[in-house]
Formats: structure tokens, C-alpha cells, sequence
């Protein structure tokens, strides 16, 4: 038997990347703020991360992944190929994904995704189980593993666990669809802590708890089986100094002088960076485009529009329709638009690292972010967090967790597209002094919010539960969070 660990991390994913090097391939720790917040109190305690390394593999058969990629002890729970399709194509992102999501395409339920949900959390609790020690503080994230708070408490009473929902928790109307939304409920009730990007999405949880199950709340705790459970809202933010320095690497800089270069010199570049998905308001952002371009309010090649849109999901046929949709609105933009060389949209159906993003950011002088609803939106902390010289300017859906904390930004309701034409004609028209002293204040925050910050309030709010009746506005915890930069 592995030795078990005090802190473990249970997510979908390992937050490793096979990738290919001079020497051959090579695992190595995964970009993202998430797995850089997490690496200092996993290597401090000597942590095991539980997830799916992203391949099809037989039940039996283990993936083959290192034991330890810088400091984090890998535990890998294997997927078959029938897991993948039922579990996550199916009840993780064409039921659950869709209708956690305002429900903008229509969910579909099937009983047999249902079991593989079940199957699949089952073995992540079991795993979690193996490599968590006596008294061991679990942490579950997100919309895959919901069930497995509750497998895991039944298992061990002796853990503590904590569970993250990093997308949005709809509302009651919508979450009473979901054919096994007791079981749901249950599930993330075996947590001690429940946290949630938002205020609103704590007050959704709260009030299913009080109407599915019979539950007494207080301020924000709720008693179930004679426990307390706490719920609250930790928005989720990003390595702001990560970010930053690469911003300060003269090597970004050029790269960004480059990549104006490229587009023509345009006075203005909006840019959209997506995986695309139905969330994300892309088509709604494409025809306000293609409207003001219309109007005579933007025009070619005075204004460019670079869209990345990563793939996604491919398999799952809502993101195929999608892909059809948004690849005939680029093309009847740029058949209309274009100039020889000087397209009106530059669409980039690729993935891209973070120090290519980093010099699109410093490159472009409206962001777009626009989803119909988004549980955070990292993509419009990032393009702020880029912009140490202040510059540029960030159009924001209020349907983006990101909205509740960036209220410099030019807030739009993204289903009315005369509201998002205006958005994107204020913020690429904005003056300097006005544009630079919303950045800078949304900077400042950010700063002082930043993914450790997250990661440290979350934990210790996890291992040291008020008492009923902490102060708490609309389920935002008021404790305080000291020194948590690090
Ligand atoms: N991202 C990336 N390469 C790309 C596009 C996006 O590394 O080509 C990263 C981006 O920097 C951000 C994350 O993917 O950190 C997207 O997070 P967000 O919360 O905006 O959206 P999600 O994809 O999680 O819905």
C-alpha cells in the first residue's frame, strides 16, 4: 500500500500534461492558477492529487503516469472509453454542463449516464479513500464529483472535506429537472464546507436544501444528519504575479508589438479568447460585431477582431452544431467585410499557451468577454492582471462570475445585442484617463484577490467551521483572511 497523505486534492483531472521534449516525452505539472495554488500546500504536506490522467484505459489497468510530478504524488482513476462517453460527454457535460449553465442549450438526460455518474464519482471516493490518512483534509472539486463528498463521509467519517463547484449552481427551478437531484444534494452535503463562485449560488443552495430535503439553514449553515454544513462564496482568481511577470518579459512585449504588427496596425484590436462553448456568448458577440461594422460605427481596417476559440469537447454534439454556427457568422463577416490581406475577424480555432495569450492580451485594446453565463471567467482577470501599463479596456457579460468583483469594466447583458453594440463602442472609444483609472482599480483588486488568496480562505474556513451564527452577508463569509499572499 502508497503512503497516504494528510491534504488531497480530488479533481477530474491530473493536473499533469504529457508533452514532448528534446528528450522525448515528458510529464509535466499542467498551467493554470488552480494547480499553482494548490502546488505549495501539496508539496508541504507531502499531498496526493486524485484524478483522470485523460486517456481511455480498461478499468484494471492503471494509467501510466509518474508517481510524483514536481512535488504533487499522482493518484490516477482510471476511465474506460465507455466512461468517457457516458460519464463525461454525457451526465458531466450534455446534462449537468447545460443545465447548471441557465440551461442556454437544452440538457438531455439519459438513466445510463446517470449510472456511469454514479459508477465513475464511486471509484474517485474510493481512490480519495486509499490515499487519505487518518483525519486527512480532502478537498473535491467541481461539477464531475459531486456525489463524492457524500460516498466519501459514508466511507470515512474521520476526513475532513471540503467541496468547490467552480460553474455556476443554478437556480431551483431549473435544478428540479435533474432526475437525481436529491442524490445531487445529498452528495454535496457530505461536505463540511461548500463553496461556490458567487453569493447568489450559496442562496440557490441554500433554498433547494430548505425545499428538496427538509433541511433547517442558519445564516450559512445548514444541520443534516445531526452535522453542520457550511456553505459560502470564494470566488476563484489567478497567479496576478504569474501574470504579471511574463507581462514585464520584454520577450511579451515584442511579441505583442509583433502580433499588432501582423493584424495590419489596426487603431483598435478586440479580442475574444474561448474554448468554444455555447457558454460563452460568441455568436452574440460576432453579430454585434458584424452590426456596428453594418452601421458604420466600427469599420475594417481601422477595428479587427481576433476570436480564439480552443477546441472543446468535440465529441458532444451541442460544440459541433456550435462550431458550424459560429465558422458561417466568421465567414459571412469577413466575405462582407474583408480586404485583401486585412480580414475582419482573425479566427483561431487552436489552443494557445500562456505566453502566447499573455502578448494577445497586451496586444488587444478591448477584451471581450461576453458569456451568456460563466461561473468566474479567468480569461478577464487575466487580460486585467496583463495590463501593468493600464492600457486596454475589458467589455464584461453581467452573467460572468468575474462581473461581482471587476465593476470597472463595461457591463453589458450580452442577450441584448444593442446593449453589447453600445459596450463595445464606449469601451473602444474610451479615453485614456478614464480607461487607464478603471484598470487600475481593477488591478489594485485583483492584486489583493488573487488564486492564493482563494485557495487560503477556502482552506481555513474548512478547518475551522464558525459556530452558528457568524456574521455573514448573502452567504459571503466575513471571517477574516490574514497573510494570505504567500
Ligand atoms: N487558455 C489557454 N489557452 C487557450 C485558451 C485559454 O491556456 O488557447 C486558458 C486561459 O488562460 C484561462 C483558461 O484557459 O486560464 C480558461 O478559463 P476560463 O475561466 O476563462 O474559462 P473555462 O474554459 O474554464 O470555461
Amino acid at each position: 500500500m502508497t503512503e497516504r497523505s494528510s491534504f488531497v486534492v480530488v479533481a477530474n483531472r491530473l493536473p499533469v500534461d504529457e508533452e514532448e521534449t528534446p528528450t522525448g516525452r515528458e510529464w509535466r505539472r499542467s498551467p493554470g492558477g488552480l494547480v499553482s495554488a494548490l502546488h505549495p500546500v501539496l508539496a508541504s504536506h507531502r499531498g496526493t492529487w486524485v484524478g483522470w490522467s485523460g486517456g481511455a484505459s480498461e478499468p484494471t489497468a492503471l494509467p501510466e503516469v509518474p508517481a510524483v510530478v514536481d512535488g504533487i504524488r499522482l493518484h490516477p482513476v482510471p476511465l474506460s472509453a465507455v466512461d468517457i462517453e457516458e460519464f463525461y460527454e454525457g451526465h458531466c457535460n450534455s446534462t449537468i454542463w447545460p443545465l447548471y449553465h441557465d440551461a442556454v442549450e437544452q440538457p438531455r438526460f439519459r438513466r445510463r449516464w446517470r449510472d456511469a455518474y454514479r459508477r465513475v464519482n464511486a471509484r474517485f471516493a474510493a481512490a480519495a479513500d486509499a490515499a487519505a490518512a487518518p483525519g486527512a483534509t480532502v478537498w473535491v472539486q467541481d461539477y464531475q464529483l459531486q456525489l463524492v463528498p457524500g460516498m466519501l463521509r459514508a466511507a470515512r467519517p474521520d476526513l475532513r472535506i471540503g467541496f468547490f463547484l467552480h460553474v455556476p449552481f443554478p437556480p431551483m427551478e431549473l435544478f428540479m429537472q435533474i432526475p437525481m437531484r436529491a442524490e445531487i444534494l445529498r452528495g454535496l452535503l457530505g461536505a463540511d464546507l461548500v463553496g461556490f463562485q458567487q453569493p447568489l449560488a450559496v442562496q440557490n443552495f441554500m433554498r433547494i436544501a430548505r425545499h428538496l430535503l427538509g433541511l433547517r439553514t442558519r445564516g450559512d449553515l445548514l444541520e443534516t444528519d445531526g452535522r453542520r454544513v457550511r456553505a459560502g462564496s470564494f470566488p476563484i482568481s489567478i497567479d496576478v504575479r504569474a501574470m504579471e511577470m511574463m507581462c514585464a518579459d520584454p520577450s511579451t512585449l515584442e511579441r505583442a508589438k509583433q502580433i499588432r504588427a501582423d493584424l495590419g496596425d489596426p487603431k483598435i484590436v478586440m479580442l475574444g479568447v474561448d474554448r468554444l462553448d455555447y457558454t460563452k456568448g460568441i455568436g452574440q458577440r460576432l453579430q454585434a460585431f458584424r452590426e456596428l461594422l453594418d452601421e458604420g460605427k466600427l469599420s475594417v481596417p481601422d477595428t479587427v477582431m481576433v476570436q480564439v476559440a480552443t477546441p472543446s469537447r468535440e465529441r458532444v454534439e451541442h460544440y459541433q452544431s456550435l462550431r458550424v454556427k459560429v465558422e458561417r457568422e466568421v465567414g459571412r463577416i469577413n466575405g462582407d467585410f474583408s480586404q485583401v490581406g486585412l480580414p475582419a475577424v482573425h479566427y483561431l480555432h487552436q489552443s494557445y499557451s500562456p505566453n502566447e495569450l499573455a502578448a494577445l492580451y497586451r496586444a488587444a485594446d478591448v477584451m471581450l468577454v461576453t458569456p451568456l453565463r460563466d461561473g468566474m471567467n479567468l480569461v478577464a482577470k487575466e487580460y486585467v492582471a496583463a495590463r501593468a501599463d493600464n492600457g486596454g479596456a475589458v467589455v464584461l457579460s453581467e452573467f460572468a462570475g468575474a462581473a461581482y468583483e471587476l465593476r470597472q469594466a463595461f457591463l453589458c447583458n450580452p442577450h441584448d445585442v444593442d446593449a453589447l453594440k453600445d459596450a463595445m463602442v464606449r469601451a473602444s472609444s474610451v479615453d485614456f484617463a478614464d480607461g487607464s483609472r478603471r484598470m487600475a482599480a481593477m488591478r489594485r483588486y485583483l492584486r489583493s484577490h488573487d488564486v492564493n488568496r482563494w485557495a487560503d480562505s477556502f482552506l481555513r474556513a474548512l478547518e475551522d467551521p464558525p459556530p452558528v451564527g457568524v456574521a455573514t452577508v448573502s452567504g459571503v463569509s466575513l471571517a477574516p483572511v490574514a497573510d494570505a499572499r504567500r
